[in-house]
């Protein structure tokens, strides 16, 4: 059963057969940016097992660093896909899943960007803090 896959307007839908690599979480500036996130998480597809399902003429893109290509939807902007030159794999903002791909993160990567004020170190709480008032 391919993984199924969406923004969050649902206007672009997509599968994928299997995840080609492993979780990262990038907390490189480009990715906190892109994603409005202390990390973006991600992993590696082979471009013959991931097929946009809808919205595919809905994308919009631009390019982060030379031959970075980084597919949103336009009009909801999740990030969906990234596509670099040269590279066999595309990257697969795996938050965007619909489906649990069954394998869990095995790195943080790029942490020497993370700025202070979105240090992690903090309490957990399931659902709202519970002194919300
Ligand atoms: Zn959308
Ligand atoms: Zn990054």
């Amino acid at each position: 059963m391919p993984l199924q896959g969406s923004c969050a307007c649902k206007t672009v839908t997509y599968e994928v057969d299997e995840l080609a690599g492993g979780i990262s979480h990038c907390h490189c500036v480009t990715c906190r940016k892109t994603h409005a996130a202390a990390f973006n998480s991600a992993a590696g597809v082979q471009p013959d097992a991931f097929r946009w399902l809808s919205g595919e003429d809905q994308l919009s893109h631009f390019e982060s660093s030379p031959g970075k290509i980084r597919y949103f939807c336009s009009q909801c902007g999740s990030h969906l896909l990234a596509k670099k030159e040269g590279r066999p794999l595309w990257v697969l903002r795996v938050a965007t899943l619909d489906d649990d791909p069954q394998i869990r993160p095995e790195q943080h990567i790029w942490t020497s960007h993370d700025v202070p004020w979105l240090a992690a170190d903090v309490p957990v709480f399931a659902e709202w803090q519970s002194n919300r008032s």
